[in-house]
């Protein structure tokens, strides 16, 4: 019967030429693929064959093999037994394979392997003749006996283990190596015992049989519990399926001059050259990482066994050449000689990437553009921020929103007050509050981190948390935060002020106590990658940021200008706070005015000291946006305290306060709607802006302002808007006398302003897009409720990312492409930009890249990764890099 299939089953490999090579890792699974390309560069592999990863559906379907599969699995058998010289199933000179696992995407330790297979009773006897060492003969059946129960019989492997951990104890050896071989016998036919009375079946004798049974086996690996959880976790294809290796059995256990290890060809965690890994002398594969004997750093080895180790750093070079990347490499050593039995890229921390890539450019493995392609953005996080080190133990308590990367220890404090006495003295607390409100702002700065339990990505705590650097973790789940009595509850456990508490923003995860910390580094290496980056990359990076402190900082991360600046963070504290609310409680235009007058010098120095720290790059003002309530007092003493400061009643106060509250401020009276109600605040912030301007301009300063108008619906707001702005700013010039150059645009932030896109660019000069709240318009979905169901949409998988995090390419995505469509059309020179925690999200900054934006804007320590996937996305359209490599 010929195969019905017009590819081969079983490719051959570790003789002569392979059948496959590395770029067939669909069909052989990483480990063919690997073992085969090893074949090809004349890198010792023992030989064996792939039977080809489609099949193990064909496998998982129909739970039988087809017969074009077992004539070629024979053939290729034949083959192994004439290119080792031995037989399967041959009682004097045995073959013996181990039947292994590989699927094209490694999935480390999730599926199965069995060693040793084609012993019994027959071919123990030949091995022990063969090998002329009988310890190793019944140690190899052993180990066959224990992992063929617990692979293909899916037997627990504990009874196993405790007989043989009993057996030890009682001949007083450490080693299960180093058993009488008597014992070794007795164990053998004992488990043979437990497997015919646990499984009901007696354990096959039968060579053949038992490779049948290992290669279903290994299929079925596929679909185990862990395994597809694991393609859950990292978002892999189910469809993908499992090859089975079947390779020649060569031996580390055979002695003092054999061993098994596993080793990188670079440090993983630093990117330092030279090998580094693990090894154990006479031992078998999984002993190294099953954690039953004490492994040795696999520098030692160089004392131990000379020749084989200068041979296993000789593979790295060959493999490293050649792959042009760091491998992971599995080894084994049968009397003094090395054979390799896997390699594939070695997974890195942030540090090492960067580093390793630098390093390879300067020993010309690899390009400058290949360095910036291969380094996963989002990587750079490990670099800008401290970390967690995960090396020790950690108690989680919780996870929420990662609000604010980084991370930080501390101890509990729950008022704002104390959080900045404390802080001020210099020791190290976390702000824990249900949410955050402008009067914790103080505490805020003298904290190392914030802790919510309400509240999401956009709320105050984490947009401040944000702009001062720090971490924050939002609505962590479960957590009660009680402020008066000082402590929360979270998952049954009770957490009071001064406990320890450690944070990383930029997983969302709360842990008890004090974990160590690595901090970040923004070393020489760093410097190099992202000077190639801004070579390479078209789109230019600016920085969401609202003080000077915050605009220095982003400059020296290689911000190119403000791309939102948003100026209801500027009346926050102290006296402004103040100003602010006794405009909002005016009664008239010209109580409002008088309260503007008050806030009209406080907002030009703040925009001088901007604009300064900014020079000679555009910076991007949002008039006032949220609703005016946010800046009202919410509790009794407050309003009370309020009500003295401005010499009005409490029930006056409370009255305005109520009357302001909306059923839905996300939709209500803010953005231009406030400019179009009161002009008078619109003329205030503007004569601020340009006044400073001109200041500035007139001591020799490059200012470049851009006046943003938030959450324009029609182009009327926007000319009504406008015309205020342009009236202001001819007037300050003239005052002045000196004109400086400015633009005047609006935020793209509602459906309605992208659909009129044609209409509002008429007007204005740039569109910046507000990704936040346009997601949460186009959606319908408020962000700080979405909580309570955004995670069962994405575990069921009716939406893969949340849109808050990576921009929703399909829906909201569509609108930024015909508003930038539309625009341009009207306004060939529209500037065009996005703001919005998207601007720092590489996936998002690639397809704003693609629509011909020219900048995009982002929080100060993501700036540097909006480089770099700028750069990256600038190299996949020239088709040197696929998109998406570098983030997986
Ligand atoms: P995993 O995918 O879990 O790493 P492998 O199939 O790579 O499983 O096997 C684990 C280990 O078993 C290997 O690292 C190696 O030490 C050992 N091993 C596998 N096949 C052989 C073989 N043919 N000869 C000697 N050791 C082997
Ligand atoms: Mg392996
Ligand atoms: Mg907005």
């Amino acid at each position: 019967m010929t195969s019905p299939y017009t590819q081969p089953l079983v490719y051959f490999f570790g003789q002569g030429r392979a059948d496959g090579t590395a770029a067939m890792k669909d069909v052989l699974g990483g480990k063919g693929a690997g073992l085969a390309e090893m074949t090809n560069l004349g890198i010792p592999v023992p030989p064996g064959f792939t039977i080809a990863a489609p099949l193990c559906h064909t496998d998982l379907e129909t739970h039988q093999f087809p017969p074009w599969l077992r004539s070629q699995v024979e053939t290729s058998l034949q083959r192994l037994e004439a290119a080792t010289g031995r037989q399967f199933g041959g009682g004097d000179n045995p073959l013996l394979v181990s039947v292994r696992s590989g699927a094209a995407v490694s999935m480390p330790g999730m599926m199965e392997t069995i060693l040793n297979l084609g012993l019994n009773d027959t071919t123990v006897a030949g091995l022990e003749k063969q090998s002329s060492n009988s310890a190793f003969a019944w140690d190899s059946y052993r180990r066959f006996v224990t992992m063929y129960a617990a692979v293909v019989f899916d037997l627990a492997k504990a009874p196993f283990e405790h007989r043989l951990e009993e057996m030890r104890l009682a001949a007083k050896v450490s080693r299960d190596i180093d058993l009488p071989v008597e014992q070794m016998k007795a164990l053998v036919k004992e488990y043979k015992a437990i497997v015919l009375k646990e499984s009901g079946h007696p354990f096959p004798e039968d060579p053949i049989e038992q490779l049948w049974g290992a290669i279903a086996a290994v299929f079925e690996s596929w679909n185990t519990r862990r395994a597809i959880d694991y393609r859950k976790l990292h978002d892999l294809p189910d469809a993908m399926g499992t090859a089975v290796n079947i390779v020649t059995m060569v031996f580390g256990n055979l002695g003092e001059d054999s061993g098994t290890g596993v080793t990188f060809t670079r440090d993983p965690s630093t990117g330092a050259r030279g090998l580094y890994g693990e090894y154990l002398l006479n031992a078998q594969g999984e002993d190294v990482v099953s954690g039953t004997r004490n492994v040795e750093p696999i520098s030692q080895l160089k004392d131990k066994l000379p020749q084989a180790y200068s041979e296993l750093e000789r593979m790295a070079r060959v493999l490293e050449r050649h792959f042009r990347d760091v491998q992971d490499m599995e080894f084994t050593i049968e009397r003094g000689r090395l054979y390799m039995l896997q390699t594939r890229r070695g997974q890195r921390t942030g540090h090492a990437a960067v580093r390793t890539a630098v390093e390879m450019v300067s020993e010309g493995l690899i390009s400058e553009e290949e360095a910036v392609a291969r380094i996963p953005p989002n990587d750079l996080n490990q670099l800008l921020h401290p970390t967690i080190d995960h090396a020790a133990a950690l108690d989680l308590l919780t996870t929420g929103l990662p609000a604010s990367p980084g991370a930080a220890c501390g101890t509990a404090v729950f008022d704002a007050d104390m959080a900045e006495q404390m802080g001020r003295r210099g020791e190290a607390v976390i702000l824990i509050r249900r949410e955050t409100s402008p009067e914790d702002f103080h505490g805020m700065i003298q904290s190392r981190a914030i802790l919510t339990a309400r509240g999401g990505m956009t709320s105050h705590a984490a947009v401040v948390a944000r702009g001062l650097g720090k971490p924050c973790v939002a609505s962590a789940q479960g957590m009660d935060v009680d402020e008066s009595g000082r402590k929360f509850e979270v998952g049954g456990r009770t957490i009071r002020e001064g406990d320890w508490l450690t944070l990383d923003g930029g997983t969302g995860r709360v842990y008890s106590g004090q974990a160590a910390l690595i901090p970040p580094e923004m070393n020489e290496y760093f410097t190099k990658i992202m000077g190639w980056a801004d070579r390479l990359r078209h789109l230019r990076v600016r920085v969401n940021a609202e003080t000077p402190a915050d605009a220095h900082r982003a400059r020296d991360f290689g911000a190119e200008g403000i791309g939102l600046c948003r100026t209801e963070h500027m009346f926050f504290e102290g006296d402004r706070l103040i100003a602010m609310r006794e405009m909002i409680l005016a009664e008239d235009t010209e109580g409002r005015k008088s309260a503007l007058a008050k806030l009209l010098p406080i907002q030009r120095t703040d925009f001088e000291a901007i604009f300064r720290a900014m020079e000679g790059f555009p910076v991007c003002i949002r008039l006032l946006d949220p609703p005016l309530h946010e800046f009202l007092p919410k509790d009794a003493e407050e309003i009370a305290g309020l009500a003295r400061a401005l010499n009005r009643t409490v029930e006056h106060v409370t009255r305005v306060t109520e009357s302001l509250a909306e059923t839905n401020p996300m939709l209500g009276l803010r953005g231009c709607r406030l400019g179009i109600i009161y002009p008078e605040i619109t003329a205030m912030q503007a004569r601020a802006i340009f006044e400073a301007a001109c200041t500035v301009a007139s001591r020799k300063g490059r200012v470049m302002p851009e006046v943003m108008i938030p959450l324009t619906a029609t182009v009327v707001e926007f000319r009504q808007q406008a015309l205020i702005v342009r009236q202001i700013a001819e007037e300050v010039f003239r005052e002045r006398q000196i004109t400086v150059p400015y633009l005047l645009g609006t935020m793209i932030e509602l459906p309605r302003a992208a659909l009129t896109a044609d209409e509002i660019a008429r007007e204005a000069q740039f569109f910046s897009f507000g990704t936040n709240d346009l997601t949460q318009t186009t959606w319908g979905l408020s962000r700080d409720d979405a909580g309570r169901f955004l995670p069962q949409y994405l575990e069921r998988g009716i939406i893969p990312d949340d849109p808050f995090q990576v921009l929703d390419e399909a829906g909201v995505g569509k609108l930024i492409q015909l508003a930038c469509e539309l625009g341009r059309k009207t306004r060939p020179d529209l500037k065009l930009g996005i703001c919005g925690e998207h601007g720092g999200e590489p996936r998002s900054v690639a397809f704003c890249d693609d629509l011909g934006m020219n900048y995009v804007s982002c929080s100060p320590f993501r700036v540097p990764i909006a480089r770099l996937a700028a750069a990256q996305s600038a190299l996949a359209a020239r088709g040197t890099m696929d998109r998406t490599r570098a983030t997986v």
